[in-house]
């Protein structure tokens, strides 16, 4: 992969902050939508079910996805394909018996569960892992902010020093990596016991795990390093702590003048958090879910915020110029001459924009390491990212069906 230090010296890519805000909670919400695709829904949640804090609602098939539960009280409004809609009760105003006694909490660290049985038993408290099925010799937690504009990594390796170091004892348990190392920005003097702490330069991309691993390691995608988010194992943390399934998620949240980082529930719906948060929009004005540069657009103030996510924006008119969907590529080069991982981010944009997701394969879409620098430079202004993300989508889909064991036709005899 390319060294990029040359090619970007933009303070706006540095990802460190110096500031130590402290975290504060979101909103109570009045609604909830949680993401339920590829989740099947437990028997007996429907239209209509009153739900509790931590109850399960949908399983998910793979163990490295977590099981879907409720954050507070409520009744199931809605399910459809894609969303479970709740809608907040207060459970004193509901006749006795509505709802069972809190869960009891389950103390992960004293269980004595290790390895794959401490994965499933993770999985079942609704936190993603990414269970490597194999043994590695390292694995190293990304302890940067994973892009610019996000600002909880350098407060939470603090102020919730508590949910990383038992976070950082699951990793340990799961077993998978003979050593654990935490990466953080040169001058961070974070230290967590058993864990050995080394020092990146922390200018974006380098928070891209990919990029990650060749700074630490000098090697590109060695076959025995994995890396995962801080955030992640900060939900490990807070489920070990809380002993409650996973009901929050850590975001930087606002705009590029004002923002904080807040403790939010997973699912609040983005008319709330602005509402909360006071920033009114003004026509032209963007949200995006994730950070100002990889971030998703949101169409509509009822989406909301998905388990795992870890920013919300708002840029408002005028900041950037818009992405516009049909600007001609001006073969410019720009993105080829950026792009970390050496692909063509200027065909494969074409290929998805005219439907030719087949020809992306010729172009190694697969290295895509989906930091979006093509799309920050792109002065055409074209959605190369999304036009990306698209093509890789199409692809997955496409192998998961060509690996479906196909219908034996019905004899007529
Ligand atoms: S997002 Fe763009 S620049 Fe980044 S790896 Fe993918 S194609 Fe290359
Ligand atoms: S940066 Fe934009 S305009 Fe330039 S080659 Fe890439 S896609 Fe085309």
């Amino acid at each position: 992969m390319k060294q990029h230090f040359q090619i970007i010296n933009d303070p706006r890519f540095r990802l460190v902050y110096n500031e130590h805000r402290l975290f504060g909670t979101g909103p109570a919400p009045r609604k909830i939508r949680l993401n339920r695709e590829g989740f099947t829904m437990v028997p007996g949640v429907k239209k209509k079910t009153m739900v509790y804090p931590g109850m399960l609602l949908a399983e998910h098939p793979s163990l490295e996805k977590g099981d879907l539960h409720a954050p507070m009280y409520g009744v199931i409004t809605e399910i459809n394909a894609r969303s479970v809609f709740v809608e907040a009760v207060d459970p004193q105003e509901q006749a006795p018996g509505t709802f069972p006694d809190p869960l009891e909490p389950v103390n992960l660290l004293k269980d004595g569960l290790e390895g794959e049985e401490l994965v499933l038993a993770v999985k079942k408290m609704g936190v993603n892992t990414r269970s490597l099925g194999r043994r590695i010799r390292t694995l190293i937690v990304n302890g940067l902010n994973p892009e610019p504009g996000i600002r909880w990594a350098e407060p939470m390796l603090v102020e919730h020093a508590a949910e990383i170091r038992a976070g950082l004892e699951l990793q340990r348990r799961f077993g998978r990596a003979e050593e654990i190392m935490l990466a953080v920005p040169t001058g961070c003097n974070v230290q967590f016991e058993g864990v050995r702490t080394v020092h990146v330069d922390p200018m974006y991309p380098n928070s891209v795990n990919e990029l990650m691993i060749k700074e630490v390691t000098g090697m590109e995608a060695p076959p025995d390093v994995a890396a995962v988010g801080l955030h992640n194992v900060w939900s490990l943390g807070r489920t070990a702590l809380t002993g409650l399934p996973l009901m929050e998620t850590v975001i930087t949240m606002g705009t590029a003048r004002e923002w904080a980082n807040y403790v939010v529930k997973n699912g609040s719906i983005v008319g709330e958090l602005l509402e909360f948060t006071h920033i009114s929009l003004k026509s032209g004005d963007t949200i995006l879910r994730g950070g100002p540069l990889r971030g998703e657009s949101l169409d509509r103030l009822d989406r909301s915020i998905t388990k795992g996510s870890y920013g919300f924006f708002v840029v408002n008119a005028g900041e950037v110029p818009p992405i516009e969907g049909d600007s001609p590529c001006i073969n410019c080069g720009a993105c080829i001459q950026i792009c970390p991982t050496r692909i063509d981010p200027r065909m494969l944009s074409r290929y998805a924009e005219f439907g030719r997701y087949d020809m992306s394969r010729k172009e190694n879409f697969r290295l895509c390491i989906d930091c979006g620098l093509c799309g920050y430079v792109c002065i055409a202004r074209r959605p190369v990212l999304q036009y990306i993300r698209l093509a890789v989508k199409k692809l997955e889909q496409e192998e998961r069906l060509s690996q479906l064991t196909p219908i034996e036709p019905v004899s007529k005899a």
